[in-house]
């Protein structure tokens, strides 16, 4: 099979008809053999209802449907499991993103060898209102910086092609559908690449993603990514390192304030108690935290010892 498209819904009724249509003419142009898997995450309109219609007519029409609204990431993470194209894109169900570029995208997977492209929303302006495309500006300068991936404008896009491989070996959950991009690039899926699609404003229904916490909640995601990332499995070397120095500073200090205070009574100086100098109390809180943090790494160590995921690797190939 050449291609799997996934498309995660929540009440999207209106476009699930067009879109299948506008996408069956797409494959049929290009002579692709190709499944459609919807996934209707918990809709409560008539979205069910319509795939189940399309799927008798059209065998290339799967569904997965939930009990409930459990997100838009473990929406992808159910339908990629259930991917059998060589190449699966990902598309929402709102008629924003354009099936015409899916041969290009599949092209610059097959041909260019790109393990992971994104599509890149360049003419926003004419669909979404400003305050949605300025954070999104900070949102995606932020995840480049981060994930280290220079050369994406736009991690969030729907619109996304990948190698079978690829879906196949990330663990989309949560509301990580925002980093595909990183936890591909975690995997070891280097090789990223962009291309600018169209993008329509919303036909009907209204954006499920609004407000400002879906900020919060990415950054501390992004956050999230980035600990596991470079600490995850090994958690005891930046606890336990941090720890571990701020304990010897408390240390030190200890014994500089004591010596200094048995340095004068040996002298007969007078001095001031202990207690009264404040490099004292710094010392201590010094040593506290540092004993906290190092235990902190040292609890993160077995839990990471005794994780199912501690000697999973990527192997690419084996002979
Ligand atoms: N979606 C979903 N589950 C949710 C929220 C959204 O499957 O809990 C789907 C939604 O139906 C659409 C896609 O995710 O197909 C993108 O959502 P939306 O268009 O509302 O996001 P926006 O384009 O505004 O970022
Ligand atoms: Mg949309």
């Amino acid at each position: 099979m050449d291609l799997s498209i996934i498309v995660p819904l929540y009440n999207e009724e209106e476009s699930l008809g067009e879109l299948f249509g506008w996408i069956e003419h797409v494959m049929k142009e290009h002579g692709f053999s190709y499944e459609v898997i919807f996934v209707n995450d918990g809709s409560t309109d008539r979205s069910w209802e319509i795939i189940e219609q399309l799927s008798t007519r059209h065998p290339e029409v799967k569904g997965i449907k939930f009990r409930r609204n459990y997100g838009k990431s473990p929406a992808l993470f159910c339908g990629f499991e259930r991917a059998q194209g060589d190449v699966v894109v990902t598309m929402d169900a709102d008629l924003q993103d354009s099936p015409d570029e899916i041969p290009e995208l599949r092209r610059m997977i097959v041909e260019d060898g790109y393990d992971l492209v994104s599509g890149y929303k360049m003419n926003r302006r004419q669909g979404d209102p400003l305050s949605k495309t300025i954070p999104t500006k900070l949102f995606n300068a932020t995840a480049r910086f981060v994930s280290g991936i220079h050369n994406l404008h736009d991690f969030n896009c729907g619109l996304k092609a990948y190698r079978r491989d690829v879906v196949k070996n990330i663990e989309v959950y949560g509301e990580m559908h925002r980093y595909i991009p990183y936890l591909a690039k975690s995997a070891g899926f280097t090789r990223i690449g962009e291309k600018p699609v169209h993008h329509q404003a919303r036909k009907f229904g209204k954006s499920k993603f609004m407000g400002w916490n879906r900020f919060v909640n990415g950054y501390l995601d992004l956050l999230s990514l980035w600990f596991l990332d470079s600490f995850g499995l090994k958690p005891m070397h930046v606890f336990g390192f941090i720890g571990t120095l701020m304990f010897m500073f408390g240390f030190i200090a200890a014994l500089v304030v004591g010596g200094n205070k048995i340095y004068c009574l040996a002298q007969g100086i007078p001095a001031r108690l202990v207690t009264d100098n404040p490099y004292f109390y710094i010392a201590l809180t010094m040593m506290i935290l540092g004993t906290q943090l190092f235990v902190a790494g040292f609890l993160g160590e077995l839990i990471s010892r005794n994780s199912t995921e501690r000697n999973k690797y990527q192997i690419e190939r084996e002979i």
